[in-house]
């Protein structure tokens, strides 16, 4: 049996100069500040119940790439990136390639490229701070703070994301944080006062930001003939999504709806 708590070093193996890539994207202006190149990297071990890429969880799917001919892609869009742009590594898990990303980072350093790492928080370890001491900006997905609802909603327990958002406060390296508004799942008003004291006291965000569930994710599930539990619920209204917003905001700076 497949215990996924359990295997966190699967895509670490081997081919260290591999990444297992989902898509590409060359403009990217959703995933951090400025132009960015997105790199969404395959494999997950959430089972995000919203999830708009369930393609990008099998670990053992999408394309393997090397590091050199993405870095080369990289060099030659740094003209677009400007003071604020660079490349972002999402997912998927990055975190389930760390040790690559590692790598591939220093060579977007040497390349005077901006790194941005987008996770679920999934795994910290050695690998995992190695690779944060080389992420210009953390974008943390912290997806609920109540373990049971994280647990309904993705399927595994909170505790490593919160333990990164940790780390990274004790490094003053810079990170976003980002919530997934879906209502009937992540509209609790005591959660999401918990949620934003969880952090109040933290230096190193930047911004938070609220992303808006929506059904665009759809079509794939039904493709991929898996069921779809959020099949029937709704985009958060206007009042709903101020209202987090006004929750945040109490607690936190910079909070803004995307
Ligand atoms: S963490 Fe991201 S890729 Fe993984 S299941 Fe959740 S939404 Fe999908």
């Amino acid at each position: 049996m497949y215990f996924p708590e359990q295997d966190t070093h699967l895509l670490n193996e081997s081919e260290i100069d591999l990444l297992r890539i989902h898509s590409l994207e060359t403009f990217g202006t959703h995933d951090g500040p400025g132009i960015r190149m997105v790199v969404f990297v395959q494999g997950c071990q959430f089972r995000c119940l919203y999830c708009q890429n369930p393609d990008s969880i099998d670990i053992h799917g999408g394309t393997l790439v090397t590091i050199d001919e993405l870095v080369s892609k990289a060099v030659k869009q740094k003209a677009y990136f400007g003071k604020q742009g660079g490349v972002t590594v999402s997912g998927g898990e990055p975190l389930l390639q760390r040790a690559k990303l590692v790598h591939f980072f220093d060579r977007l350093h040497e390349n005077g490229i901006n790194t941005c790492l987008d996770s679920n928080g999934r795994v910290l370890d050695d690998h995992t701070k190695e690779l944060l001491d080389r992420t210009d900006l953390l974008l943390l997905d912290v997806k609920h703070i109540n373990p049971e609802w994280h647990k309904k909603l993705t399927s595994l327990s909170n505790t490593t994301t919160l333990k990164i958002a940790e780390h990274r406060e004790s490094t003053g390296k810079p990170m976003w944080l980002r919530y997934v508004f879906v209502p009937g799942y992540t509209d609790q008003e005591k959660y999401l006062h918990e949620w934003a004291k969880h952090f109040s006291g933290y230096k190193t965000i930047e911004r938070v930001e609220i992303i808006p569930f929506h059904q665009l994710g759809k079509h794939k599930w039904e493709l991929m003939n898996m069921e779809y539990a959020l099949a029937d619920t709704p985009s958060p209204t206007t009042e709903a999504l101020e209202n987090v917003k006004a929750i945040f905001s109490l607690y936190l700076d910079n909070v803004t709806i995307k």
